[in-house]
């Protein structure tokens, strides 16, 4: 059998920076353990338009089409601010996410113990922590029609839909029910059917599907604003949380927060499942370029490798491999092993971004 394919586009800013470390894992997992993958790299934002004149080319997105998986590292910068709206570097991440038709969108809120200090909620509620938020990322109010601002009589009026169809929820439960069984087998949907007729029905068809497809995984439903209160109070009840686009993009941000630096929060982007099964998928780290610390050997690669740990689960199905890259970044905060953005008011040295990848594959050594 081909060995698993890999598209790496790196990026603008620190995404090169991050995205070397993951491709020495990658490296060490083909000698390692035997675990090869055809790697290709390209462009994709500022450093595509430099090249080429736009932030994504024809190729490159159909070499996307094709891999099993695109590792992607950040875009933009301040040097492309001031570009066309088309040609921003945004618009190849968009591009890549849309024409991929990536619905379902994964963000785990993980707190490591070694950094439960870093959350602003008491150390007990966040340490140990470890939460999926799956939100629907391609309908809802963002995209349904009608839109706009109009006049009405002596005023404007802003106007946004929400609409989705039985088919999108269904598609996206079906994918937070297929990661429950992976992890702790729990889905809790939220909406606001007290409210909203979208609410309604997202929550019927999560029910059907469920008693359907998946009656051995655990399902329940609550209001997104008491969801909303519930992540805060004891988020650990928690283990899969589907949510529409709208209110997944608020929960995912307050989830991701409970556990403190963005150099540390990954995510992966899943849609449809290809001829070989696998879904077609797209890993990146939450964070932006960071301009500022760009090309000073400061970023944290964690988010970025964290990515590439989701990349082994939920597109190679490498679960116990995933476990040990999980539990080697685990090992190395333990450690007290720290970038500048993880320093604490204690202070002390921060590593460089290669230190903490050296680090991490020395954990993985040790693992063997
Ligand atoms: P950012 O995430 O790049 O940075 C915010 C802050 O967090 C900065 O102080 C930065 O130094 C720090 N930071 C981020 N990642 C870090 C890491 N791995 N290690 C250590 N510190 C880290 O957000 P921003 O400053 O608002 O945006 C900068 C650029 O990135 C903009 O051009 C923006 O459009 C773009 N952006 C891209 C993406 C993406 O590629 N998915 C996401 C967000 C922002």
């Amino acid at each position: 059998m081909a060995n698993p394919s890999i598209l790496i586009l790196a990026g603008d800013g620190i995404g090169p920076e991050v995205m070397g470390e993951v491709k020495k894992i990658i490296t060490w997992y083909g000698d390692k353990r035997g675990l090869n993958f055809d790697v290709s790299e390209d462009l994709v934002g500022g450093c595509a338009y430099d090249a080429h004149g736009t932030p994504l080319t024809d190729a490159t997105m159909a070499k996307a089409q094709e891999v099993d998986a695109v590792l992607l590292g950040a875009v933009g910068g301040p040097k492309y601010d001031n570009l066309d709206f088309s040609v921003k570097p945004e618009r190849g991440l968009l591009r890549l996410r849309k024409e991929m038709d990536l619905y379902s969108n994964l963000r785990p809120a993980q707190c490591f113990d070694a950094l439960a200090d870093f959350s602003s909620l008491k150390k007990d509620v966040v340490a140990g922590l470890d939460i999926m938020i799956v939100r629907e990322l391609t309908s809802g109010v963002y995209f349904g029609e009608p839109r706009g601002i109009h006049k009405e009589g002596n005023e404007r009026v802003g106007i946004n839909t929400q609409r989705y169809t039985e088919s999108e929820i269904a598609r996206v439960a079906r994918s937070a029910f297929e990661l429950a069984r992976k992890r702790g087998n729990k889905v809790c949907s939220m909406e606001k059917a007290n409210v909203m007729e979208s609410g309604i029905l997202w929550r019927q068809v999560v029910q059907e599907i469920h008693d359907a497809e998946y009656p051995d995984v655990e399902l329940s439903h609550m209001y997104a604003d008491a969801g909303a209160m519930q992540l805060t109070r004891w988020p650990k009840q928690f283990d899969v949380i589907v949510t529409d686009n709208l209110f997944g993009d608020l929960l995912s941000d307050l989830a991701a927060m409970l556990t403190g630096s963005l150099g540390m929060l990954p995510s992966a982007s899943l849609g449809a499942p290809m001829e070989n099964g696998r879904p077609k998928a797209l890993y990146e780290p939450v964070h932006g370029s960071a301009p500022d610390i760009a090309g000073q050997g400061k970023a944290n690669p964690i988010a970025c490798i964290l990515s590439f740990a989701m990349a082994l689960r939920y597109s190679f199905n490498e679960l116990a491999e995933a476990d040990r890259l999980e539990k080697a970044v685990e090992k190395v905060l333990a450690d007290g092993v720290r970038t500048g953005d993880l320093m604490g008011p204690e202070g002390g040295t921060p590593v460089s971004t290669t230190e903490m990848g050296d680090a991490i594959i020395a954990a993985l050594d040790a693992s063997l």
